[in-house]
């Protein structure tokens, strides 16, 4: 058995088969659950990468540490899509498929891991999608 670490903080939250197995510990989750109700300033403060799509995956906010991670400027990809030409590597059923489901479901939230194909090379991510209104706002941690 493998520990299961918070991908967030670190903190334990249990024992699982899989090897480097992430979860989230609840007040990391209970944290990210407040991410929709955060201004940009704020967002741009985080230490983990923020994206606001629209239903139709237009990106409507990008926060700094998600600029920092894909080698974005933030500013430069607003109003561009992100699936068909921002993140072409998450147009997949992983990732776009799943957006899809959750925008059209009615969970208040999903958590899956994730590896973007950037031209630097490849990183292993946990992704949380939570709702902001008729928007998503896509929280992204860099695994270790
Ligand atoms: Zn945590």
């Amino acid at each position: 058995m493998a520990e299961v670490l918070c991908a967030w903080c670190g903190a334990l939250v249990g024992q699982s088969a899989a090897e480097h197995s992430h979860g989230i510990c609840q007040p990391c989750y209970l944290r990210l659950r407040g991410l929709p109700d955060l201004t940009e300033a704020e967002l741009d403060k985080l230490p983990f990468g923020v994206i606001v799509l629209s239903r139709d995956g237009i990106i409507r906010s990008y926060n700094r540490a998600e600029g920092e991670l894909a080698g974005r400027v933030p500013r430069s990809v607003l109003g561009r899509n992100f699936f068909a030409e921002v993140a072409p590597c998450t147009s997949v059923q992983d990732f776009e498929g799943s957006f899809r489901a959750f925008c059209e479901g009615d969970e208040a939230s999903r958590t899956f891991q994730f590896t973007f194909r950037f031209p630097a090379g490849p990183v292993r991510v946990q992704i949380v999608f939570l709702h902001k209104q008729v928007d998503v706002t896509v929280a992204i941690r860099k695994l270790p």
